[in-house]
């Protein structure tokens, strides 16, 4: 069989299904990626430049991110193609559709992602029974209100900044897009003395060497408008962020953000991967070879969908928080040492730890 994207391999993906409901608007791909250790929990994307590939890659790192998470799950990702920015009306009519259409692929469980809320999930769940990340008046943990990714990410900053002594009080932190992973990232750190020196969101750029006002920042952010419209501070337009002298750089925005052509730009001293697929192969290789700890995506974003499985199990807040706080810490502390002891990159580490586990539940699988 033709070797889809390049990224089809003994791993998955199992499934790939196309929707087109020309009555409803509705174009949309799901993957469902490996369900080796459970059924496939994945994020609903809506993009209006989303591809089967960017889908296919997503997935993919849903299967690395919920094998390496220790987590009864598989690896599965869903995308919509459309302006997550239609009327409301509108986006309810859209997801109620797809919902409908995957009814019966019961090995996978949609979740929130880019474009889609707690609010879209509740619509899933009313119409297929199966969804995670719902709102907490039925039956969820949200996930993206209480900000579950970005707590994940900064416990695996402390850990980064212990093994590289880089002491967190005071050190600087940018943030690119301010979103559900990217606003909580921020103030989990500044909890922990960080402070916030720029952000970005899709309409530009927003620093200050002397910090910012991250309640400020996301009051803005709630009120629908961009950081740009910040009454402080310098702006710039989005690519800026980049530039930012910083200690601590999060990507919380869109995939393949740093690349071979800018990431020797980049200033800091770790990059915390909040969103999916940040950075390319060579880009994270460009910063390693500098010294730079790549802290890799799905192994310090996880917070989300360890919540969201949390729930799906029947958990509730504190175990969530003390589920994510232990599984970040110790997985990020297992990444350093074993990358530094075997000297191999931070992502070979990561692969090699989610692939370990993927085979090992494999092996208590049926083949026929
Ligand atoms: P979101 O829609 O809540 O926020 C996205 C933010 O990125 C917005 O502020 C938007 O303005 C900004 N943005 C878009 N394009 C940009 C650009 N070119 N430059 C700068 N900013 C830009 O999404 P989210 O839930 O915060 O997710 C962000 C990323 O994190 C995605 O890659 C997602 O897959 C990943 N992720 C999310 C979770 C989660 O729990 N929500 C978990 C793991 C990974």
């Amino acid at each position: 069989m033709e070797n889809l994207f390049g990224l089809m391999d003994d791993l998955g993906p199992t499934k790939i299904l196309h929707i087109s409901l020309c009555q409803a608007g509705l174009k949309a791909i799901v993957v469902v990626d490996n369900t080796a250790c459970g059924p496939a929990i994945g994020g609903v994307r809506i993009a209006p430049d989303v591809t089967a590939e960017e889908a296919c890659r997503l997935a993919r790192a849903m299967t690395l991110k919920n094998a390496a998470a220790g987590l009864p799950h598989g690896g599965g990702k869903s995308a919509i193609v459309a302006d997550p920015r239609m009327p409301p009306g509108d986006k309810e009519h859209l997801i109620r559709a797809f919902a409908r259409a995957i009814a019966d692929l019961n090995e996978y469980i949609p979740g929130p992602d880019m474009g889609t809320d707690e609010l879209a999930m509740g619509w899933v769940h009313d119409e297929i029974g199966r969804a995670v990340g719902l709102p907490r008046e039925v039956g969820g943990i949200p996930l993206d209100e209480l900000g579950a990714t970005g707590f994940g990410l900064a416990a695996a900053v402390d850990v980064g900044a212990k093994a590289i002594g880089l002491d967190l009080k005071s050190a600087k932190v940018a943030v690119q897009g301010f979103g559900a992973v990217g606003k909580h990232a921020a103030r989990f750190l500044a909890q922990k003395g960080c402070v916030l020196v720029a952000a970005s969101d899709s309409r530009g750029t927003v620093s200050c060497s002397a910090g910012l006002d991250i309640a400020g920042l996301i009051a803005l952010k709630e009120a629908g408008r961009s950081l740009t419209d910040f009454p402080h501070g310098t702006k710039a337009g989005t690519d800026a962020i980049i530039d930012v002298p910083c200690d601590i750089w999060i990507p919380a925005a869109r995939p393949d953000v740093l690349r071979k052509d800018n990431a020797g730009r980049l200033k800091a001293k770790i990059v915390a991967e909040g969103a999916n697929i940040p950075c390319t192969t060579e880009a994270e290789a460009i910063l390693e070879a500098r010294g730079v700890l790549i802290l890799p995506d799905f192994v310090v974003n996880a917070g989300g969908v360890i919540c969201a499985a949390t729930e799906f199990h029947g958990g509730i807040e504190t175990t969530a928080f003390l589920y994510i706080e232990e599984k970040i810490r110790r997985n990020t502390a297992l990444l350093i040492n074993k990358a530094r002891g075997e000297g191999i990159s931070m992502r070979e580490a990561a692969m090699g730890l989610a692939t370990e586990r993927i085979w090992n539940a494999q092996r208590t699988r049926r083949w026929k």
